[in-house]
């Protein structure tokens, strides 16, 4: 099935008023050409997720939502509030957010269930440790996470998959194309198993360590439907030389 990539920033926890300007000049760099190529996403912090969604230049998303719509949970954002601050996407299951602050499978389907009942689409983050991979068990915690994180009911519309390898994140290491080949072509079978012809329209990302020098062969790679980028978001020229895999 025929998808349109998605290359979606994730800024982290860095940014600040000044980086709306980053921002915009990264809108300014997707030429319609390219916009009807793939679509183009910046997740900033949720500080800044109004003032760049008011812009309606990009899509915007948050990178984690709480599983409650409202209530007691300080320095929480529910994805009701990231959808009313202007936000389409909101990444859940990051491996920062796993390891940080204690996220189970359990908790990411929660929160990807609440993306959804706030009408937000989840980008749901699996991935290996480097200790996994290299016990050879990849695919067996990448296929334990995606049964536990996704909630039922996955569509294109309301779900894209991420899959992030915890040791290629921030580090400059990636795998293999043909291990991301490998790790995508499960990934989708997975997704078809469970959710049948919706399954086959779920985007499946690849992040970690992508940067303009590798973008164009990561993306090229069978089942990667674009890309989730960390660092090499936050500098426009840098960012747009990794969509421009898609030009
Ligand atoms: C990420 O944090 O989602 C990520 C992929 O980071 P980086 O691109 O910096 O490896």
């Amino acid at each position: 099935m025929a998808v349109k990539p998605l290359v979606a920033g994730n800024w982290k926890m860095n940014g600040t008023k000044a980086s709306v300007a980053e921002f915009v000049a990264i809108a300014d760099g997707v030429s319609p050409a390219l916009a009807d190529a793939v679509e183009v996403a910046v997740c900033p912090p949720a500080t800044l997720v109004a003032a760049l969604a008011t812009l309606g230049r990009l899509p915007v998303g948050g990178q984690d939502c709480h599983a409650d719509a409202s209530g007691a949970h300080t320095g929480d954002v529910a994805a009701e509030q990231l959808k009313d601050a202007g936000a389409t996407y909101v990444i859940v299951g990051h491996s920062e957010r796993r390891a940080d602050h204690g996220e189970t499978d359990a908790v990411v389907a929660a929160k990807a269930r609440a993306a959804r009942r706030a009408g937000l689409v989840a980008i749901v983050c699996v991935g290996e440790t480097r200790a996994e991979r290299e016990a050879g068990r990849t695919l067996d915690v990448v296929g334990t996470q995606l049964a536990g994180s996704l909630p039922d009911g996955v569509e294109p519309t309301n779900t894209v998959v991420a899959y992030e390898p915890v040791w290629a994140i921030g580090t400059g290491l990636t795998p293999t194309v043909a291990d991301v080949a490998e790790v995508h072509a499960f990934v989708r079978a997975r997704l078809v198993e469970r959710f049948g012809a919706a399954g086959a329209g779920v985007r499946i990302l690849y992040g970690g360590s992508v940067k303009p020098s590798n973008a164009r062969e990561l993306m090229a790679v069978p089942e990667v439907n674009g890309a989730l980028v960390g660092g090499a978001s936050l500098k426009a020229a840098d960012f747009l030389g990794i969509v421009a895999a898609y030009a």
